[in-house]
């Protein structure tokens, strides 16, 4: 069985961005409006010779703002369950949302590692910015830009420490 590393966190952090660098394909959909990433999708990757698969979470398409945030909650539960290392992707440019919070409290009942991912950190002024997520208390944080791929092999580093 495959190592898993999940991509979860509120829409329009950039989890999809991440996951189509991390396993070069453009199965997982992008787009520049909110929670259109429907389901879960699962790409192989590797890095340093450690293959493992990366799940993008979605499914947020949702009628009412409490049955959004439960959508969030599943996908954050299912990744708990199936996946070796966590990566909690948040936001540099909007820090942390209520959203944020939710997924945080859900996070912290995983025994698995969780890594904070602070993305679109595009440029080095956006890099004192990334201190904020120290207050979500959940431990290290990873700067990286989705984007540019900047801060990602240090990452990768991390999450594949833990296989
Ligand atoms: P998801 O909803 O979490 O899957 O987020 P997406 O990957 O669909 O990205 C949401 C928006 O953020 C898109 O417009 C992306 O182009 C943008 N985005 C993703 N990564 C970065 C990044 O590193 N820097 C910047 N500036 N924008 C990014
Ligand atoms: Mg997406």
């Amino acid at each position: 069985m495959s190592n898993i590393v999940a991509i979860v966190g509120r829409p329009n952090v950039g989890k999809s961005t991440l996951y189509n660098r991390l396993t070069e394909t453009r199965k997982a959909i992008v787009d520049d409006t909110s929670g259109v990433t429907r389901d879960r999708h699962y790409g192989v990757a590797e890095w340093i010779g450690k293959p493992f698969t990366v799940v993008d979470t979605g499914g947020y398409v949702a009628h009412s703002e409490d049955v959004f945030e439960a959508a969030i909650r599943e996908q954050v539960l299912i990744a708990i369950e199936e996946a070796t290392v966590i990566l909690f992707m948040v936001d540099v440019t909007t820090g942390i949302t209520d959203l944020d919070d939710s997924i945080t409290d859900v996070l912290r009942r995983s025994k698995k590692p969780v890594l904070v991912v602070a993305n679109k950190v595009d440029n080095n002024q956006l890099l004192n910015d990334t201190h904020i997520f120290h207050g979500l208390g959940l431990g290290e944080i990873f700067p990286i830009s989705s984007m540019t791929g900047s801060g990602t092999g240090e990452l990768l580093d991390e999450a594949v420490s833990h296989f």
